[in-house]
């Protein structure tokens, strides 16, 4: 899986990369760490976006700029990646139309059933984070091109998408590769963690405070919802990346087995679905509704009112009880 990519990508002069919609850490963290592998090794890279960066990560741009695309010209660029997702729309239109171009597209990623046409996929489910899989990337051609940069940003996607290593993605394997990664960049854990969680702005907690008000049962205690309304966000001053993490607070109450976030977005309701139970597949349960990701994290946009978008998405889910 690794040498095939190694071995093919390095034959390009010119790569663009992409980082999914409403970016992540473990998404800007794997752009970041992949772009400086490739232009240490010869390779020229342009990391592209196409939506604003959360405040707490802009410290990784100083590593490597990641832009908004502003129509490149696609035949300029010899081959694509896309980073910590498996379908070309959840990265918008200027990477879907990289499928216009003869050129390939490849992936790194962590969510289940890829769509099937890219070249020498590195695509392994059982990965903590993306971040976790380019960290392997680098140990198979040369672990010694881990620098400080490189190291912080594998690490901050690795940290971001266990929930500080929490969840049960989290195996001996994903320890080593931060331990590996704390040794090679020379830095401590809490220096992440002080740039990504105690640098919250208070408008984000006061909109925390009203969702975590919202918060309501259903199912017999099994399943939970809390809600961001377009209200609190005008009242609090806040956006959408302010919402970063809310979704695991329901989880966090006794007894329950998943939980749904609803926040208005526009004439949409944006759905994220989280399972703490093996039981209980949030990826088939989003994919009801449109949607997809992994089997305990997914996501979905629902067409309707707060109202029925509970009512429907309870239902769907309780399929599964
Ligand atoms: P979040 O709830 O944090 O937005 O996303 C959780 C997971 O679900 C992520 O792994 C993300 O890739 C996936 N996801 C979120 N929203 C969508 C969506 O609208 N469509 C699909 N296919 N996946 C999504
Ligand atoms: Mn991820």
């Amino acid at each position: 899986m690794f040498k095939e990519f190694i071995s093919k990508v390095l034959q390009h002069n010119k790569v663009a990369i992409f980082s999914h919609l409403r970016p992540d850490g473990d998404c800007l963290g794997s752009q970041v760490a992949l772009s400086l592998w490739l232009k240490k090794n010869g390779v020229d890279v342009s990391a592209f976006n196409e939506d604003d960066i959360a405040e707490n990560m802009t410290w990784l741009l100083d590593y490597f700029p990641i832009t908004k695309p502003n129509n490149p010209n696609l035949s300029d660029y010899d081959a694509f990646i896309i980073v910590d997702g498996n379908a070309l729309h959840r990265f918008g239109k200027t990477a879907e139309s990289a499928l216009n171009t003869d050129k390939p597209i490849y992936i790194i990623d962590h969510h289940p059933d890829p769509d099937d046409f890219f070249e020498a996929p590195i695509s392994k489910v059982s990965a903590s984070s993306t971040c976790e899989l380019i960290y392997h990337l680098y140990a198979e051609h040369d672990a010694d091109q881990i620098d400080a940069k490189s190291a912080r940003a594998m690490y901050l996607g690795m940290v971001t998408d266990t929930g500080s290593f929490q969840f049960d993605s989290v195996k001996p394997a994903t320890m080593h590769a931060a331990a590996d990664l704390l040794e090679r960049g020379n830095f401590t854990p809490n220096e992440i963690a002080e740039r990504i969680y105690s640098s919250r702005p208070l408008r984000q907690l006061k909109l925390l405070s009203q969702a975590l008000d919202t918060i309501t049962l259903h199912k017999g205690g099994k399943f939970a919802s809390i809600i961001i309304t377009q209200k609190m966000l005008d009242l609090t001053e806040t956006t959408s990346e302010d919402t970063e993490g809310f979704v695991q607070y329901p989880l966090s109450v006794e007894g329950v087995q998943a939980c749904i976030l609803l926040r208005e977005d526009g004439d949409r309701i944006k759905l994220s679905l989280r399972s703490q139970s093996d039981d209980i597949d949030v990826n088939k349960w989003a994919r009801s509704f449109n949607g997809g990701g992994h089997q305990k994290a997914a996501g979905a946009y629902f067409k309707g009112t707060l109202e029925d978008a509970i009512k429907d998405v309870i239902a769907v889910g309780a399929e599964q009880l």
